[in-house]
């Protein structure tokens, strides 16, 4: 799916790196005659660049990015306690990922956006929740769940984005 340039950084030999909206890297080589990039290499070039879409295979795979980490939970809900919200089409914010945690029972995870897909979530196992992807979840019979969000870790000092 389509993810906007939010920023750019060095890998540890000196090639750029795309980072995008969710949170994934992208290697943005400046390698003639194979790859035509030069404007990576400038300041200018890099700032014309921010929130130019780019394709990322990682969200269409749903890999949560490194660099993330748990920033809370939810409560464990059932089948009687579960938000409304959650069972509606909803999506997480930009760069937000979420990991449904099924503790016991059954959960179907629905992703609505297209292309979609429907997977049945048994005790301890993981639904990935790709960060503006519309999607719902729906009780079968019992059920014992929470969700955990992942954010961006702070970047340390020396590798932080390069803007
Ligand atoms: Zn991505």
């Amino acid at each position: 799916m389509e993810r906007a340039i939010t920023g750019f950084r060095k890998d540890g030999e000196g090639h750029w790196v795309a980072i995008l909206a969710c949170g994934h890297g992208q290697h943005v080589r400046h390698d003639p005659p194979f790859q035509e990039r030069a404007w990576v290499l400038t300041p200018a070039g890099r700032a014309e660049a921010l929130g130019r879409p780019l394709s990322c295979t990682r969200c269409d795979r749903r890999e949560l990015p490194e660099g993330h980490q748990a920033s809370r939970r939810t409560p464990s809900f059932t089948e009687s306690t579960i938000p409304k919200g959650l069972l509606a089409d909803h999506a997480t914010r930009p760069g937000v990922w979420g990991l449904i945690h099924v503790e016991s029972g059954e959960l179907e995870y629905r992703i609505d956006a297209p292309p979609g897909d429907v997977q049945i979530l048994r005790a301890g196992q993981v639904g990935v929740v790709v960060p503006e992807v519309r999607h719902h979840v729906a009780p079968r019979g019992a059920v014992r769940f929470h969700v955990e969000f992942w954010h961006p870790a702070p970047p340390a000092e020396e590798d932080g984005p390069i803007r």
